[in-house]
């Protein structure tokens, strides 16, 4: 290595030069399982609509209007007033980032049941806060309320995330228990709620009842991974903060197009969804009748599962080309766990039949 290239090296901080960066599986040529997408594109007709939407769209200036324009489309299809706040991110995964950045102050922490998802612990530590996880419970994947409450209280923390439906579990929180964790926490609770569309309830009325409450959604489980357009719904004066740090043009104008092009569809993506929570039903059925393998239900698009070798099972799978995730090393609650995400018929199909054979 040249010297000037090590200088410019020993500048980065040694805690990003020992990290990893995000490793999004290959899945050229197999059945994609693995990341909680929604496996259905649009109709032809309608894609080829949007084409022509995104063909008319002016690239030369930056976003402004349309952006806006999205962000009270979003609000509305949530069916929240305007009174509430509400700001966009490219993806959820840029919000997790600004909420963490907007409590960023040396001692700050963290807080969020684990096994969860990944984001909240590694945006914690990239601002170099500490971040508490809480196991949840091994028998159910419930939130440990005493664990909670006495985390809250010991560690005071800024922030704290409940994924609602939880990924990997799928599991929903006992209402009243979120309640209390909320009246509870002495900072911001943010309701992640990316499954939502898979769910039997969601958090705008503890929202509505409890100001220090943050509901965040997200357009990639909907149908729109690709797009990245994330939202952020709450007090107007909490969202402000957050709208502070957001970089002015972080969402695309084609992005923003795209999206508002998928609302005025709304009931397409809500059938998608629909077929989606019935196979997941079909799914989980199936897999509680199958030897060697013990399924959780799930309220999102994934179905959490123990096997005895989770290892053997994932490589298995993958030689009979189908992409799940293996979730095994991610938290010892997990052990031999692979994480599936409910696909079309056709591909829960071909995943059942493949998986049948692996474990016999
Ligand atoms: N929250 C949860 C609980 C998730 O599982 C994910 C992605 N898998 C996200 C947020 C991030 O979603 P986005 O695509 O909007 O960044």
């Amino acid at each position: 290595m040249t010297e000037p290239l090590q200088r410019a090296l020993d500048r980065i901080r040694p805690d990003v030069r020992v990290a990893h960066a995000y490793i999004v599986q290959p899945s050229t040529g197999l059945l994609k399982l693995d990341a909680m997408e929604n496996p259905y594109r649009l109709p032809p007709e309608l894609q080829q609509a949007l084409g022509e939407r995104l063909g008319a769209v002016a690239l030369n200036r930056y976003p402004a209007e349309r952006t806006a324009e999205l962000a009270r489309a979003l609000a509305r299809h949530a069916g929240v007033g305007d009174a509430v706040g509400v700001t966009l991110g490219n993806g959820s995964d840029e919000l997790i980032g600004l909420l963490t950045l907007a409590v960023a102050r040396p001692g700050a922490k963290v807080l969020a049941p684990l096994p969860g998802f990944v984001m909240y612990e590694a945006l914690a530590r990239q601002q170099r806060l500490d971040f508490v996880g809480v196991p949840l419970r091994a028998s159910d994947f419930q939130l440990d309320e005493a664990a909670m409450l006495a985390a809250i209280r010991e560690h005071q923390p800024a922030l704290v995330y409940l994924a609602y439906p939880n990924n990997p579990t799928g599991t929903l929180w006992d209402a009243a228990v979120i309640e209390r964790i909320a009246q509870a926490a002495p900072g911001l609770v943010v309701m992640d709620e990316a499954y939502q569309p898979f769910a039997s309830a969601d958090s705008l009325a503890l929202m509505a009842r409890q100001p220090n409450v943050l509901v965040m959604r997200t357009m990639s489980k909907f149908g729109l991974a690709g797009v990245r357009i994330g939202y952020l719904l709450g007090a107007a004066e909490l969202v402000e903060q957050v709208e502070k740090l957001r970089p002015p043009y972080n969402i695309s104008v084609l992005n923003a197009e795209a999206a508002l092009f998928a609302l005025e569809h709304a009931g397409v993506y809500a059938a998608q969804a629909a077929e989606l929570r019935r196979q997941r039903e079909r799914l989980l059925a199936a897999l509680q009748a199958m030897p060697g393998i013990a399924p959780w239900p799930s309220q999102g698009n994934m179905i959490l599962a123990r096997v005895q070798d989770a290892a053997a099972t994932f490589a298995a799978l993958k030689a009979r080309g189908v992409l799940i995730k293996n979730v095994s090393a991610m938290h010892p609650l997990l052990a031999n766990c692979l994480r599936i995400t409910v696909g079309t018929p056709e591909e829960n199909t071909l995943l059942l039949q493949a998986l049948q054979a692996c474990l016999n």
